[in-house]
C-alpha cells in the first residue's frame, strides 16, 4: 500500500511505495529533502485530487542506523550567482568613484558661486545662472560630464546584475548592497528631472 504524505517545504502531496518508509528523498516538486513517514499522513481525497505521474521522488540516501538524519546542506549560491553579485558590487564602487570625482570637481570649479547660492534661503535666478555659468566655462566640465554619465550607466549595469543575482539567490547580502547602491543615483536623477520639469528655475 503506497504512503501518501505532504512535502514539508512546498506542501505538495507526494505518493511513494511503502518500501521507502523512513528514507530520505528529494521532493519531486521543489527538490527539498524530505523524510518519508512510516504511514500515510494525508487523507486519501487530498492525494487523489492531484494529477498522476511525475511524482516518484529521487532517492537520495537512507538514514544511517539509529535513525539520525544527515544534516541537509543549506542552499549555497552558485559560482555564477556569486560572480554576478561581485560584478554588481564592482559596478557600485566604480559608480561611487565617478560621482565622488564629479562632485569634488564641481565643488572646486563652482564652489564660490554655489556657496553664494546656498547662502540664500531661495537663491535668485541670477545666482543660479552664475553657478551654471561657472560650470559651463570650466574646461573640466567636458570630461566631468562624460564621467557622471558613465557613472550612471555603470550604476544601471550594476542594478541589472544585482537583480539577476538576487533572482538566483535571494539571501545574498552583497547583491542587496549592490542593488541599493546602484539604485540610488538613477532614482535621485529621475526625481531631480521630474522636479525640474515640474517647476524648475528660469522657466525657459
Ligand atoms: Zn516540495
Amino acid at each position: 500500500m503506497p504512503i501518501q504524505f505532504q512535502c514539508a517545504s512546498c506542501g505538495q502531496p507526494i505518493e511513494v511505495d511503502d518500501e521507502h518508509a523512513g528514507k530520505v528523498a528529494a521532493c519531486p516538486f521543489c527538490r527539498h529533502v524530505v523524510t518519508v513517514p512510516a504511514a500515510t499522513t494525508l487523507p486519501a481525497a487530498t492525494v487523489s485530487a492531484r494529477p498522476a505521474g511525475g511524482l516518484a521522488p529521487v532517492w537520495a540516501q537512507t538514514p544511517p542506523v539509529g535513525g539520525v538524519l544527515p544534516p541537509v546542506p543549506a542552499a549555497v549560491p552558485s559560482p555564477t550567482t556569486l560572480t554576478l553579485a561581485n560584478l554588481a558590487l564592482v559596478c557600485a564602487v566604480v559608480m561611487l568613484v565617478c560621482y565622488a570625482v564629479t562632485f569634488t570637481v564641481v565643488a572646486r570649479v563652482a564652489g564660490p558661486a554655489l556657496q553664494r547660492a546656498i547662502a540664500e534661503d531661495a537663491p535668485s535666478n541670477e545666482q543660479i545662472r552664475a553657478f551654471e555659468a561657472a560650470l559651463k566655462n570650466a574646461p573640466e566640465m567636458a570630461w566631468i560630464g562624460v564621467l557622471s554619465l558613465g557613472g550612471t550607466a555603470v550604476a544601471l549595469v550594476g542594478l541589472v546584475l544585482a537583480v539577476l543575482s538576487l533572482r538566483r539567490h535571494r539571501a545574498l547580502a552583497r547583491a542587496w548592497v549592490a542593488l541599493v547602491l546602484c539604485a540610488a543615483p538613477p532614482l535621485c536623477m529621475c526625481s531631480g528631472l521630474l522636479m525640474n520639469v515640474a517647476g524648475g528655475p528660469g522657466g525657459g
